[in-house]
């Protein structure tokens, strides 16, 4: 049934034995092996992935903000066939990978400030569950047991572990796990275009930051260990925050010795036209930058994080007591992983695509805000190759309402339709297509999302609810 090339499917029998025997990352359960609905997707090129009716759709999320070089790249597959022939594995607990040692160095090239010694995961989740372990270990290490406390904000998303599911605000992702944990802290998320009302966006940015300095203050300095943020709240319906947010926010870190980790597994390897999106975009030189997804374009999994000279020197050389540092994932440093993560950076710097996604940002940005001018669409925002539309059918609710969701997820089958992947969030439709894309493609991508949103409008018109 599923041979070598993947080009003799029995999709009948494939999509039974997914309905029968695979348990997907969101699913109703009272309804597993009934609900239909997945597409399955048989082949990709370029920005374009193949289901297996034999269609052709444009990729508009990228996989899941992941697919950087986009599919079928072979310098990426040679490499990972190439390492897996010459040695698929060896114990990071005894031994060197030479992928691993030389990715940690070409990470450390490109991060900012001296954020230059690497630790690798598995993917995302483990990526930011190891910072925030580091920070544990690090202040217990410093003799300062009490300083764990996490604050992070509403709609922020950053994994699947416990403790990174614990710290992720997307009230979705919450029922029926046992996520409340006393050590996490959450406080507003930064978001513009819900924020209260009446409010300049220089005064939400005052806001923000008395809020924060107030929690810190409630939960008192001492106890406090670490903020962790995504430069831009990705899952959480591409919020981008106020200007100046994060060096505001890491100027308080400072004063009350907290370490800033920026979660960078959406926006980091090129989404926003850089490596990392912290300093270039942002200007900040966070203690800890975490990364997954685009370091190996979603061929393999891999995740770690970035961590600073001068944090690591406080607990290692001459303050090194009993400070052993266990954390061991089979997998860290995968050789595999990390050989597939430098033939992708070497396409990326091929291809020069750090250079192409600063230069066509402004026109798909472009394109995606003249969306705004239609009825149904209530905010479109982005940063380098991340956009959002945000569907408002009652333009005076402060929330999203369940219409809107539904409405999304109308447009996003309309999109599907008409040859265009969208992942919708919520009431949002989410973009984030593989770097490479052409003025062209975007123009595709675009016009059949416009398309898609002017359908449902008269649709849900004619039904009376709009
Ligand atoms: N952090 C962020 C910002 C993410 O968007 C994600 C995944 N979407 C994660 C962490 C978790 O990554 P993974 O799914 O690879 O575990």
């Amino acid at each position: 049934m599923y041979t070598e090339t993947g080009s003799q499917w029995n999709v009948a029998e494939l999509e039974g034995a997914a309905h029968r025997h695979l348990i997907s990352p969101a699913e109703e359960l009272a309804k597993l092996g009934t609900s239909g609905g997945r597409p399955l997707f048989t082949s990709a090129d370029g920005i374009h992935v193949r289901d297996s009716h034999g269609r052709t759709l444009i990729d508009g999320p990228g996989g899941m903000w992941c697919t950087q070089v986009g599919y079928g790249s072979k310098p990426i597959a040679d490499a990972i066939a190439a390492q897996a022939l010459r040695i698929c594995y060896n114990s990071p607990w005894y031994s060197i990978s030479g992928p691993a040692a030389e990715l940690a160095r070409r990470i450390s090239s490109f991060a900012p400030g001296d954020l230059n010694h690497v630790f690798f995961t598995t993917g995302g989740s483990s990526a930011v569950d190891s910072a925030l372990r580091f920070v544990q270990f690090y202040n217990n290490v410093l003799g300062r047991p009490t300083k764990k406390k996490i604050i992070c904000r509403i709609d922020g998303y950053h994994g699947s572990s416990h403790l990174t599911a614990a710290c992720s605000g997307r009230a979705g992702n919450r029922p029926n796990f046992d996520l409340e944990l006393d050590t996490v802290s959450f406080i507003s998320a930064p978001n513009i275009y819900r924020h209260p009302q009446g409010k300049s966006e220089a005064a939400f940015l005052e806001f923000l930051v008395a809020e924060f300095e107030e929690r810190i203050a409630a939960l008192k300095p001492e106890n406090v260990g670490a903020f962790l943020a995504e430069p831009i709240l990705a899952s959480g319906g591409v919020i981008i925050p106020p200007k100046g947010y994060h060096r505001r926010i890491l100027e308080t870190c400072r004063k009350h010795d907290i370490l800033y980790i920026s979660d960078e597994v959406v926006t980091g390897f090129g989404r926003c036209g850089h490596w990392f999106a912290s300093e270039e975009v942002f200007d900040i030189v966070p203690d800890i930058i975490t990364f997954a997804k685009g370091v190996t374009s979603g061929y393999v999994p891999l995740g770690g994080f970035v961590l600073s000279e001068s944090v690591l020197a406080k607990i290692s050389g001459e303050n090194a007591k009993g400070s052993f540092y266990t954390n061991g994932y089979t997998y860290s440093g995968h050789p595999v992983s990390c050989a597939a993560a430098l033939a992708n950076i070497g396409v990326i710097e091929d291809q020069d695509l750090l250079a192409h996604v600063r230069e066509i940002t402004p026109y798909f940005q472009e394109q995606l805000a003249k969306l705004r001018e239609l009825p149904l669409v209530g905010d479109v925002r982005g940063v380098g190759l991340l956009g959002c539309v945000e569907c408002a059918t009652d333009p005076t609710s402060e929330a999203a309402t369940d219409f809107d969701r539904q409405v999304a997820l109308r447009i996003d089958r309309q999109c599907y339709e008409n040859g265009l992947v969208v992942r919708p969030i919520g009431s949002m439709c989410v973009l984030s297509p593989a770097l490479i894309i052409t003025r062209p493609q975007i123009d595709e991508m675009v016009s059949i999302l416009r398309e898609s949103i002017v359908r449902v409008q008269a649709e849900i018109r004619a039904e009376g609810k709009f």
